[in-house]
């Protein structure tokens, strides 16, 4: 039976699920006060990895954490004033770093995120846009060997669970990607993934199609919900209210406002992250580039190269602080000494974080018809239509690729 949906964000999770809601025959409207993409799945790395199944916090994960604040040029900001309030969050964070919880959490990170290229495909090609998607696999690059030993368990989760790992020595580095011209001890390609050349085009590209094949998108702020006796029944919105039937939350960052609502209380962060790209760097890349030591992507992009990464706890609604896109300016001169820097622009997205890298993905616990899909973290570009997919599903009373109990809400 087809229901009447409405949902709340046009980020890819949003469109990625309305589309395929969409494709089950359902009335579909997303509602979100930005156009399709223009929020944080604008301006990510553009990595599409069926492998990224390692979640942030791996034990020991404390120990590094001075070494990262303390650096400069490290991947690691917390604003001091903001901290009391992210404590809890980083409680779970650290929890989530037990040994057998981590093995749980990659279980189910690479059920959802191996069926990332088949997903997409029926999306992309439906909307023309496949050429958005390569699948050239990417290279992670280390200046010291005992780095790669330090992320030994990293490796052997991903290995476990049948990601394909080819490690190359200094000449195999070189040899894949003659543009890194520093002191590596050695790489590693990962020949299953992939990438968006252009992020925001795919989610508006998708949105788009979703439009033709009779979906509505609505630019509105979302104010507020208004409950009737068997469940949500009014959006308040700054253009006026909408009726609701089934309604599902992928407002990013902003979902935990709106779960509150629903007596879900979840530890969601904004998790911020920066990019400077570069649209006449004077080369490109064959494919993205990891640097694990310092933890940032470079991509070839359709609009340059993009340097992407750092994580930054300063609260949602706090301006970007663009020293922190200044120092992946200054890792992208010491990496591609040379690599020209006019017309590069700086950008700030806030990652929808959860504390042990599981999305949230099923339904509210305690009131009908409403769905969650949101907080996926790093994930959120690979995880888009594995996400929208397992929601049509549900609604739909099918059995989902995947085991789904390990994403609800109640693990909370
Ligand atoms: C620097 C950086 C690099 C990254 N690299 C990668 C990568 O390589 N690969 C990867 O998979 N992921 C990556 N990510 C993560 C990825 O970008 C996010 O996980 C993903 O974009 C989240 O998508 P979303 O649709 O959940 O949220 P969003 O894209 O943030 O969309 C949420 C939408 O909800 C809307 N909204 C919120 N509140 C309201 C309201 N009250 N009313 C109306 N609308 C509302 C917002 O306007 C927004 O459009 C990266 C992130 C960053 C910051």
């Amino acid at each position: 039976m087809t229901k009447n949906i409405t949902i709340i964000g046009a980020g890819i999770v949003g469109i990625a699920t309305a589309s395929y809601l969409r494709r089950d025959g359902h009335a579909v409207t997303v509602v979100d006060m930005r156009p399709p993409g223009e929020y944080c799945s604008f301006g990510n790395a553009g990595i599409l990895s069926p492998g990224s199944c390692v979640p942030l916090a791996l034990p020991g994960v404390l120990r590094k954490v001075p070494g990262y604040l303390s650096d400069p040029l490290g991947p690691l900001a917390i604003r001091l004033g903001y901290l009391p309030k992210a404590l809890p969050w980083f409680m779970r964070f650290v929890a989530a770093s037990r040994a057998a919880r981590v093995e749980k959490i990659a279980d189910a990170l690479r059920s959802l995120l191996q069926q990332t290229f088949d997903t997409y495909l029926p999306l992309t090609e439906n909307a023309q846009c496949s050429d958005l998607v390569r699948q050239t696999g990417y290279i992670v690059a280390y200046e010291r060997e005992q780095s790669y030993r330090n992320d030994a368990l990293a490796w052997k989760l991903r290995r476990d669970r049948g990601v394909k790992v080819e490690p190359l020595d200094r000449a195999g580095l070189a040899r894949r990607m003659p543009q890194l011209t520093g002191n590596y001890a050695m790489g590693l390609y990962l020949p299953e993934q992939g990438y968006v050349v252009n992020p925001e085009r795919l989610t508006k590209a998708l949105a788009a199609q979703f439009v033709k094949d009779g979906g509505k998108i609505e630019q509105r702020k979302v104010l507020d919900i208004e409950f009737g006796p068997d469940g949500p029944r009014t959006l308040i919105t700054d253009a006026g209210n909408m009726s609701l039937e089934t309604l599902v939350i992928c407002a990013g960052a902003h979902s935990n406002e709106f779960s509150a609502k629903f007596g879900d209380n979840i530890p969601l962060e904004a998790e911020r992250g920066y990019h400077v790209t570069y649209s006449d760097p004077d080369f490109t890349l064959p494919m993205p580039v990891f640097l694990p030591e310092h933890k940032f992507f470079v991509t070839p992009m359709e609009m340059g190269l993009r340097i992407a990464g750092q994580s930054e706890f300063a609260g949602i609604n706090t301006e970007p602080n663009y020293g922190r896109a200044e120092v992946l300016a200054k890792q992208m001169q010491r990496f591609f000494p040379g690599i020209r820097e006019t017309e590069a622009t700086r950008w700030m997205g806030r990652r929808p974080s959860m504390p042990d890298s599981m999305p949230v993905i099923g339904p509210a616990s305690k009131i009908p018809n409403v769905w969650y899909a949101f907080g996926h973290g790093h994930i959120g570009l690979c995880g888009g239509a594995p996400t929208g997919l397992a929601i049509a599903d549900l609604i739909a009373g099918r059995q989902p690729r995947m085991d789904i109990v390990p994403f609800g809400v109640k693990r909370f």
